[in-house]
């Protein structure tokens, strides 16, 4: 038995349940969307949640010819323990002055360059490494987050860039940028922002840039604006089966299959009587004679402090509501005078079509976005794989 095999079936305090073949067939919907695209499968902070290491394996063996994360440790981490194959490209874009350029060189990922510090940085450690660092330019495009301003800065950018190229220092491997408002369709700053991109692009090219990708869209953008796919689509929270928004539609409405299932072993049952505060602060009191059920899992473990008296759990079949407060490790429902067993699972969230609420319900009972409640699952829950083989056909 290997190890998730044994923890698939051991009696957990609760687990995260990452289903494998639900990464392939996403990636191969995704895939289909933006067929004239390669796919970059973003497993930053730790695949959301997920895992990135095993969901960027079944991302590649799917299709996806690209891995990004945000941090070049993130990326660095891929490369010398993915277990991925050693062509494919990794990309990472949060770069600090006194990053690991040469790292980074060395372990040939794609690096993101958004001034001149950083430029000037990565030429230095290229010619240490004796080795030409792969460079990805980015725009703002109009996001005004990160990225290089049009106009001089990025006439700067890219003929010191270019210089470096003819240097034989880096090789420019890319333009890039991001959306402000992509999951909003008809927001006004996506049309704008595409076009800024061209027109970015069109100067890099007429200086003598030769990028082997242009890329803006991320997963809102990739579900709904074909003409913003470019070369490459970096798809993150679609690839782990959640719409980027509820507006836009739902998971099945893009073939997309949420991957993970958080659910946890109810720990208690026991009958109270009426007028009984429970949790913390007592903000809920029992209306009459009723049970409780004790869920060991809390805001340590990523269930929102937001969500009190408000986040659903199926257990026994039924949907229930946190009575009260969230606390660390464990929040309780109101059973209602049912007995479940204890050890029953109670299901925060999954796919959805067990009758479980969805990461969805949970974001809209927290006041949050579904990207938040996947990627905050703490560590001390076991993530357990299931579905790691390719048995499945394309
Ligand atoms: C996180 C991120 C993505 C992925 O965004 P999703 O909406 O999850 O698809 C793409 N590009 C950049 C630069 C990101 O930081």
């Amino acid at each position: 038995m290997t190890e998730t095999a044994a923890l698939r079936t051991a009696p957990l305090r609760a687990r995260a349940e990452i289903d494998l073949a639900a990464v392939r067939a996403n990636v191969r919907a995704l895939r289909a969307l933006a067929p004239g695209a390669e796919l970059m499968a973003v497993v930053k902070s730790d695949g959301y949640g997920h895992g990135a290491a095993q969901c960027a394996r079944a991302a590649v063996e799917a299709g996806a010819s690209w891995l990004g994360t945000a941090t070049p440790e993130e990326a660095l981490v891929l490369r010398a323990n993915g277990g991925l194959p050693d062509d494919v490209r990794i990309m990472c874009w949060l770069w600090t002055p006194g990053g690991p350029w040469r790292e980074a060189i060395d372990a040939r990922l794609d690096v993101s360059v958004s001034g001149m510090w950083a430029l000037e940085e990565v030429t230095a450690a290229a010619r240490e490494a004796g080795l030409p660092a792969r460079v990805q330019l980015k725009a703002d495009s109009g996001l005004g987050r990160g990225g290089c301003q049009p106009g001089d800065d990025w006439a700067e950018l890219v003929r010191e860039a270019l210089a470096a190229e003819g240097a034989g220092l880096i090789r420019i491997t890319g333009l890039w940028s991001h959306f402000a408002c992509a999951d909003e369709p008809g927001h006004p700053s996506i049309d704008a922002q595409l076009d800024r991109f061209r027109e970015m692009i069109a100067y890099a090219e007429e200086q003598g840039a030769r990028p082997e990708v242009r890329h803006i869209a991320n997963s809102p953008a990739t579900l709904t604006r074909p003409d913003s796919h470019f070369d490459l689509v970096r798809t993150g929270i679609a690839l782990y089966g959640i719409s980027p928004s509820p507006e836009l539609g739902a998971p099945a409405d893009f073939g997309l299959r949420p991957v993970m299932t958080l659910s946890a072993s109810v720990a208690l049952v026991k009958h109270v009587p009426g007028g009984h505060g429970v949790s913390y602060g007592h903000k809920y009191t029992t209306a009459g004679e009723t049970t409780l059920g004790l869920i060991p899992v809390g805001y340590a473990d990523g269930v929102p402090r937001h969500a009190s008296s408000a986040g659903p759990v199926l257990v026994g079949g039924k949907w229930r509501t946190i009575a009260g407060r969230v606390a660390m490790d464990q929040f309780i429902v109101d059973l209602g005078g049912d007995e479940p067993e204890p050890g029953e699972r109670a299901v925060l969230f999954g796919p959805g079509d067990g009758g479980e609420p969805t990461a969805e319900d949970w974001a809209q009972a927290a006041g949050t976005i579904a990207y938040e409640i996947v990627t905050r699952i703490g560590s001390r829950v076991p993530r357990v794989y299931v579905n790691e083989g390719q048995a499945d056909t394309p």
